[in-house]
């Protein structure tokens, strides 16, 4: 007889109602309760049996123990202590899973694969996210510079497409440049409600970040940077001038604004949402040298 995964309607239900288990919607709890999906996810992480895992949000083990059966080694962590037990339960039979009781936005992910991993693992992040944190948590795995090749997430539709978007496009902002600076982001499963449980209210789709070893353009000031991209999608029906003038008020004339976009070979009536992520990496260097430094 074959096994029965966690990922099957009728395990999860029986789980839940073994334990007596209600689902917190503040956690973003929507477990995955189709093994197909979860076969999917894992083969485009591209994991095999010599790499790592690390997951967020195992919930009751079903992607866990998909991650268990073609990992070398899985690390999970789970905020929530309701669900402590269950896994203990449901991956008892697998030797190379460590649950980790805690909030992924707090952990020393750094220190953990340290202490978890072979040195030199080829590590991915696979993960079925909380959406409520969904940003969040990518931009600190990205932020933090961790060794890890990839990280593919299940992820709100909507956000996994303005991550993944290019210029010229409604989802395109300062979300994609922030994320596409660190990483090479694309799209590679979009993903109907029905594979989960409870059902959530919006379409997803599992999005692949591929860590950058090199950042993809030349900035010499990156929270400069990112302060005028940001800037520049204030107001997204507005012109980069415009955006521009409201950003650099207090430090800048329009006209030294004005001279400056054409060094940088900008027509300030365009949109911010035209400008590629060279475009703003030269356009950033070429303001910052200016401003007055305090
Ligand atoms: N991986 C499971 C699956 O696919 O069936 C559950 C995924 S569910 C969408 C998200 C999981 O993340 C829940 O188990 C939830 O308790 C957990 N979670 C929510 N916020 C978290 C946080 N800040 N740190 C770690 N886990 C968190």
């Amino acid at each position: 007889m074959s096994k029965k995964y966690i990922a099957t309607p009728s395990r999860t239900k029986e789980l839940l109602n073994k334990y007596g288990f209600a689902f917190k919607k503040s956690l973003g709890q929507n477990f995955l309760i189709d093994v197909n999906v979860l076969e999917k996810i894992i083969h485009q992480a591209g994991i095999t049996e010599k790499t790592g895992a690390i997951e967020i949000g195992p919930g009751m083990g079903a992607l866990t123990e998909q991650l268990a059966i073609h990992a070398d080694k899985v690390v999970a962590f789970e905020i929530d202590q309701r669900l402590l037990p269950i896994l203990e339960e449901t991956l008892g039979d697998y030797n190379n899973v460590e649950v980790i009781h805690q909030d992924i936005l707090k952990a020393d992910v750094n220190e953990v694969i340290k202490t978890h991993f072979k040195e030199d693992q080829d590590i991915h992040v696979v993960a079925n996210l909380p959406y409520y944190i969904t940003t969040p948590i990518l931009m600190k795995l990205v932020h933090d510079r961790l060794p890890v090749t990839s990280l593919t997430v299940m992820i709100q539709k909507e956000v996994a497409e303005r991550m993944a978007a290019v210029p010229n496009t409604k989802s395109y902002g300062s979300l994609s440049i922030a994320v596409q600076y660190y990483t090479e982001a694309r799209i590679v499963l979009n993903v109907p409600k029905q594979v989960f449980m409870p059902q959530p209210n919006v379409d997803s789709s599992v999005l692949k970040l591929v860590m950058r070893k090199e950042a993809p353009v030349q900035v010499d000031n990156e929270d400069f940077f990112f302060e005028l991209i940001q800037a520049s999608f204030a107001l997204r029906r507005k012109t980069l001038r415009n955006n521009l003038n409201k950003f650099l008020n207090n430090k800048l004339e329009k006209q030294q604004i004005e001279a400056l976009l054409e060094e940088a070979a900008i027509d300030g009536s365009r949109r911010g949402e035209t400008l590629t992520m060279d475009e703003f990496a030269n356009l950033a260097n070429i303001i910052y040298r200016e401003l007055p430094k305090s």
